[in-house]
């Protein structure tokens, strides 16, 4: 049933129930996700009455699916959205799972999360929809708005002061930026220096070729 929602609208449950339905961290709480409060750490396996019991190996297109959900889940994207996501990718030059994530990875509020202005991807979604960010100098509440190089992402005056992102810029002064965004982080902007590269994409193991695969059948 949550499963069928998903592909419908926003997921609004537990959150820690999606790292537990996928069987691994996709840290989607911000600092929790370091902690040992962290769902992951307690109980891993599978949520629902017969979860422990479900430990059958998935294969094709099973397991496919869960990839394809899993890098949703990570992003916090819909169905329809990841669909669109996909059919750009597989349209640009180069490898079309390298296209899909650098295009998840270029959602202005990934590139939020990534300049350490928000402690996770959903607070960095929530700061965007809030106003509290322009791209090249307008507001921009979109968060799936693409960034592309040379545009510079700023926290507006008006929400320099704001607790979330100060908070959120002090948790995470110990994590670099990726080199694709130079970060300010005083000065609370950035600019987009190029495109992301595979290897500096979501911290989480996955194989997007399973995402290929599932699409091109
Ligand atoms: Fe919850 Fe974060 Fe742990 Fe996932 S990684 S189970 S979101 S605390």
């Amino acid at each position: 049933m949550v499963e069928e929602q998903n592909t419908l609208a926003r997921y609004i449950g537990p959150v820690c129930r999606q790292c537990r339905r996928e069987g691994m961290k996709l840290y989607l709480k911000g600092e929790r996700c370091h902690s040992d409060k962290c769902a992951i750490e307690k109980r891993n396996f599978v949520p629902g009455q017969h979860g422990k019991d479900r430990k059958a190996k998935l294969v094709g297109y099973g397991l496919q699916l869960r990839e394809k959900q899993k890098v949703r889940r990570v992003y916090g994207v819909l169905e329809r959205q990841f669909r669109n996501t996909f059919e750009r990718a597989a349209h640009q030059k180069g490898i079309t799972g390298d296209n899909l994530m650098a295009g998840l990875e270029r959602r202005l509020d990934s590139a939020i999360y990534r300049m350490g202005f928000a402690t996770s991807r959903p607070q960095a979604r929530q700061i965007v929809r809030h106003g509290h960010i322009e791209l090249n100098g307008r507001k921009c509440n979109i968060p799936s708005a693409q960034v592309k190089p040379g545009d510079v992402i700023s926290v507006r005056e008006t929400s320099k002061n704001n607790p979330t992102i100060l908070g959120a810029r002090d948790a995470t002064a110990h994590a670099p930026a990726p080199n694709w965004i130079d970060v300010d982080r005083d000065g609370l902007t950035g600019r987009i220096q190029g495109l992301p590269k595979r290897d500096e994409l979501v911290q989480i193991q996955l194989n997007e070729q399973l995402i290929v695969e599932l699409y091109s059948k």
